[in-house]
């Protein structure tokens, strides 16, 4: 190692550890965490093994007997000092997001704000018992009580929107937690574990950073009861095979293709203006993003002439700038798939309206594209992209419009753009999705289920849905006589 490189190795930030039965700990191992603004490392943190999974799980079921016994009360109050923490810290962990992340700094604090929502609005959900059957005979009601322990394990776009549903669905629910963020974006969780950490009583909370090994141990462990589990469809199955042999829970967050259809009666600047929006944020990256335009022949080269205007105005940079809109892609596999996307699409003799190219210079950075005159069979109309890059096919007839959407073995979300609401209405109804929009794309709620059909997903995050998949059905039945 050259001297130059030594000393930039000494600015690294490292002052991060894992939380294991409530104390803050280090691992013989340390892994890189690159900024991806300028695709060099800025941090590192230590890297679990397996011993300290065991140390984390045996902490969590031990604090599990105290916890589940806790009452949902005294659990919102837990919940309501966590939403506290993240708001008095929301200036610097969105900061770190955004440095781990890439993307813009304002919208990396909104993702620790909406955390807030998350917590104190799952909380607020009353958990039923119900009263089954009331005769002479019998009495029988359903209660429902966690599970233990859950493993939540999340993916590097939005790490902390998606570890805190899980993780407030998980607390509410009376399940103590070990929680693994994903290799790429491990710091913003872990000092959010800080935070838990002195709020949550020892093993309730744990947080361990670690590779894509880790994950799949938490998925094997005897000690888990349930896998909160959002990452892509390919490891999805994977999670899917390997908790079967301890028959776990599982919830399965994963990837979409979305299709947005756009009808002939619509204004196509102010629809492109949120189609662009919900198709680019956060540089596509998004699950439910939309990934597909079908628009009417009416409106087609409106519609993608008012989409390259939006792509070609959008300021693109890093993500602590202020006027940047749209920042890096993530991580450097992530950006090698997204170019391989843009040559696969030129091979096919597409039409690019706006991006394309690849700026030179460090960091990973791709220009907002708009595609135009693209094959249904081509690889950005089929796979999901999770990149700035946005297909816009054309129908005529609306029910060959609904069958190219559903076509797909995704199945996340959907969206219908139309003045005529009740016929947006009827039509979403058709779409084989777990969400379906009108005049809207991308909007959830902690009191709605979120999740997705087909490959897409397996049970629901957020709303009685989800929180009843962090709980066990018991049926108590008293026999009268
Ligand atoms: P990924 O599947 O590569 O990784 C997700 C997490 O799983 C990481 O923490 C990773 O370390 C871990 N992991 C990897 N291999 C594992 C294994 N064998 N067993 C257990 N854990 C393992 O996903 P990603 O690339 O981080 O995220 C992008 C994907 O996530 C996209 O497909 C996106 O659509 C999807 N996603 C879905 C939702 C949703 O709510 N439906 C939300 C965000 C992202």
């Amino acid at each position: 190692m050259s001297a130059s490189q030594a000393e930039s190795r000494s600015d690294l930030l490292t002052d991060f550890s894992h939380l294991i039965d409530g104390q803050a700990v280090t691992s013989d191992d340390w892994m890189d965490v690159i900024n991806p603004a300028t695709g060099r490392a800025f941090a590192r943190c230590p890297k679990a093994v397996r011993g300290e999974l065991d140390r984390a799980v045996a902490a969590a079921r031990k604090a599990f007997t105290a916890w589940s016994k806790t009452g949902y009360d005294e659990r919102v109050e837990y919940l309501k000092r966590m939403a506290e923490a993240l708001e008095d810290s929301q200036d610097w962990l969105g900061e770190l997001l955004t440095r781990e992340q890439g993307k813009p700094v304002a919208q990396a604090r909104g993702e620790i704000g909406r955390g807030k929502g998350q917590l104190t609005g799952l909380s607020s959900i009353p958990i039923p018992v119900e009263t089954l059957v009331d005769d002479e005979d019998k009495h029988i009601e359903l209660h429902y009580r966690p599970l233990g322990v859950v493993g939540i394990i999340t993916p590097w776009n939005a790490p902390i929107n998606l570890a805190l549903g899980p993780i407030a669905s998980a607390l509410y629910t009376g399940n103590t937690i070990v929680l693994k963020p994903s290799p790429y974006t491990p710091l913003t969780t872990l000092k959010i574990g800080e935070l838990m950490g002195e709020i949550f009583p020892p093993g309730v909370v744990n947080v361990l950073a670690g590779g894509d090994e880790l994950g799949q141990q938490m998925t094997e462990h005897p000690g888990i009861a349930k896998i909160s589990f959002t990452g892509s469809v390919e490891t999805g199955k994977k999670v899917m095979a390997s908790c079967a042999s301890t028959v776990k829970r599982l919830t399965l967050e994963l990837g979409g293709n979305d299709p947005a259809i756009v009808l002939d009666d619509v204004d196509p600047a102010e629809v492109a203006k949120k189609l662009f929006f919900a198709g680019t944020v956060n540089s596509g990256q998004v699950c439910m993003a939309v990934k597909r335009v079908y628009a009417h022949e009416k409106i087609y080269d409106a519609l993608c002439a008012a989409l390259a205007e939006e792509a070609n105005k959008v300021k693109l940079g890093d993500g602590m700038d202020a006027d940047t809109q749209l920042g890096p892609l993530q991580n450097r596999m992530q950006y090698d798939k997204v170019r391989d996307f843009l040559e696969d699409t030129k091979k096919t003799g597409a039409r690019f309206l706006a991006g394309g190219d690849i700026p030179e210079g460090a960091g990973y950075f791709v220009p907002p594209a708009i595609v135009t005159d693209i094959a249904e069979d081509a690889r950005l109309v089929r796979e999901e992209q999770f990149g700035p890059i946005l297909p816009v096919l054309k129908f005529s007839d609306i029910d060959d419009a609904i069958a190219r959407a559903n076509d797909t073995d995704y199945g996340l979300c959907g969206s219908i753009w139309t003045k005529d609401l009740n016929k947006g209405a009827q039509l979403a109804a058709r779409l084989e999705v777990g969400t379906a929009w009108v005049n809207q794309h991308r909007a959830t709620h902690p009191l709605v289920p979120f999740g997705g059909a087909k490959q897409s997903g397996l049970g629901r995050q957020y709303s009685i849905l989800g929180l009843l998949g962090y709980m066990e059905p018991l049926v108590i039945s008293v026999a009268k006589k």
